[in-house]
C-alpha cells in the first residue's frame, strides 16, 4: 500500500485543438488583428457571454486584472470607504482595489467553503463601498446571502467558474459586475484576456472609460457624465487583441462537454473515496447550481499536522493537487502601506490598514485543511480510480497515523 500512486499519465487533449487553429488561420488572412472599435472578433466573444451569463453587456479586457480594475472603478469603490474581499483568491484581485482608488477590507471565508462569507461582510460594510466575491476553486458564491448581508454593489471574480450557476442563475449576473480571466490556466483560455459582464449601463459605460478609448468610447459611451471623455478615455489601454478573442470563443463553444466531462470524472472520485473511507468532506453546492472548474477543492476532515509535508508527498505520488494560494495577507506590500502608497499614493491618506490574522480563523483553518484536485475535462474514470486509491493511502499514512 505504501507504494501506491499514480502511474496512468493525466488525461487531457491539446489545450487548442483543430477549431482555435482554424479560427486563428481565417483571423490572420483577414488581416486584421487589432479592434479599435468593437470588432467582428472582440463583438462575437461579447455576445458569446451576454448568452452564456444572460446578462445585457459583456466587454473585452485584455486580462482579467483590467476588468477587475475596471469593474471596482464602474462600481464607485472609492478611497475613503473601502472594498470587502476575502484572501482566498488571487493576489490580483486584491491589488486591483488598490489600483481602482480604494483599499482592501479583509473578510473571512464560509467554514464550509471557500468564499468569502456573508456575515463577515455585514460585520465591516459601514466602512465599506463595495464587495468583492470570488467564486473560488469553482465553487459559487452564496450570492443570496450577500445580497440579503449588503446593498453595497457587488463584483464577482468569475475567473476560476466560467460556466457556474448558482440557483440557478449563471455567475457574473448577480452582482454589479462579474470579471472573467481567460489567461491560459482557466477554463476558457485566450492566452490572456478578461470579461466584465453587467446588465447596468452605467457601470458598462464606466468600464469602457478605462481603456477602450477611442472609437469604441465615440460610438457607445451615452451617459451626459462620461460623454466630455469621448475622445480621451482614462490613460489606461485594455482592449484585447483580437487573436485572444477568436481563441476564447472556440474554448467557450467546447466548454458545456468539458464540464460534463469533469462532473462525472468528480463523481468518480468521490464515490471511490467514500468506498475507501477517507477523511474528505467536499463543499456544499446549493440547489441548482453548477462548479466551474480551476480544480476542485476538498477539505480534509481530520487535523493535518504539516500541510506542506502533505502537499508534497500528494506530488511524490503523483496525484494532480494545485497549490493553494499564498497567504497574502502577511505579504509586504500588504503589510506595509509605504510601500503599497509608492504605486498608489491615496493609500497614505486612506483608512487602510494591514490585515491581521485573528480576524481570519475560518481562512486559517482552510489553508491547513484544505487541498485542490485538478480534475480531468475527458473522460478518464480509470484515472480517477488510481487518484482515489493513492489519495485514500497518502491520507492514511500522513493524517490518520500523526
Ligand atoms: C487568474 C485570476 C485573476 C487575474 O486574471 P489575469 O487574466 O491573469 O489578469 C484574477 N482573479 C482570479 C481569482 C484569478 O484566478
Amino acid at each position: 500500500m505504501t507504494d501506491t500512486r499514480v502511474t496512468l499519465p493525466f488525461p487531457r487533449t491539446p489545450k487548442y485543438g483543430p477549431a482555435e487553429k482554424t479560427a486563428v488561420l481565417k483571423l490572420l488572412d483577414s488581416g486584421q488583428l487589432s479592434e479599435i472599435n468593437r470588432g467582428p472578433a472582440t463583438n462575437a466573444l461579447e455576445a458569446a457571454f451576454v448568452r452564456l451569463t444572460g446578462t445585457r453587456h459583456a466587454l473585452s479586457f485584455n486580462s482579467g486584472t483590467a476588468s477587475l480594475h475596471a469593474a471596482i472603478h464602474a462600481v464607485g469603490a472609492n478611497p475613503q470607504a473601502g472594498v470587502a474581499v476575502s484572501p482566498m483568491t488571487w493576489i490580483s484581485a486584491i491589488t486591483a482595489i488598490f489600483q481602482a482608488g480604494s483599499y482592501p477590507v479583509f473578510c473571512d471565508i464560509e467554514p464550509d467553503s471557500p468564499n468569502i462569507a456573508a456575515t463577515s461582510v455585514a460585520g465591516v460594510a459601514d466602512a465599506c463601498s463595495a464587495v468583492l466575491a470570488t467564486h473560488t476553486w469553482g465553487i459559487p458564491a452564496r450570492m443570496d446571502r450577500l445580497t440579503e448581508a449588503t446593498d453595497l454593489p457587488t463584483v464577482e471574480d468569475c475567473s476560476h467558474a466560467h460556466g457556474a450557476i448558482y440557483q440557478g442563475r449563471s455567475v457574473g449576473s448577480w452582482g454589479a459586475a462579474g470579471c472573467f480571466s481567460l489567461q491560459e490556466s482557466k477554463a476558457v483560455s485566450g492566452g490572456e484576456g478578461g470579461i466584465l459582464t453587467t446588465s447596468d449601463r452605467e457601470v458598462y459605460e464606466r468600464a469602457l472609460t478605462l481603456g477602450h478609448h477611442p472609437a469604441r468610447l465615440a460610438t457607445e459611451l451615452t451617459l451626459p457624465e462620461l460623454r466630455p471623455l469621448a475622445d480621451t478615455g482614462a490613460a489606461y489601454k485594455y482592449r484585447m487583441p483580437a487573436l485572444s478573442a477568436v481563441i476564447a470563443r472556440e474554448q467557450l463553444r467546447s466548454l458545456p462537454d468539458r464540464m460534463l466531462a469533469a462532473e462525472h470524472n468528480l463523481a468518480v472520485l468521490r464515490t471511490a473515496l467514500e468506498e475507501f473511507d477517507a477523511p474528505v468532506a467536499w463543499p456544499a453546492l446549493g440547489e441548482l447550481s453548477v462548479r466551474g472548474w480551476y480544480g476542485t477543492p476538498l477539505t480534509i476532515s481530520v487535523r493535518v499536522p504539516d500541510p506542506r509535508k502533505l502537499h508534497e508527498q500528494c506530488k511524490a505520488a503523483g496525484i494532480p493537487v494545485r497549490s493553494l494560494y499564498e497567504d497574502w495577507t502577511q505579504t509586504p506590500l500588504l503589510q506595509r502601506p509605504d510601500l503599497a502608497a509608492r504605486y498608489w499614493p491615496h493609500v497614505a491618506e486612506s483608512p487602510y490598514r494591514p490585515p491581521t490574522s485573528e480576524s481570519l480563523p475560518n481562512y486559517y483553518k482552510a489553508l491547513r485543511q484544505m487541498i485542490v484536485l485538478k480534475v480531468p475535462q475527458i473522460p478518464a474514470e480509470d484515472y480517477m480510480q488510481q487518484v482515489a486509491q493513492t489519495l485514500a493511502a497518502v491520507l492514511a499514512r500522513t493524517v490518520l497515523t500523526a
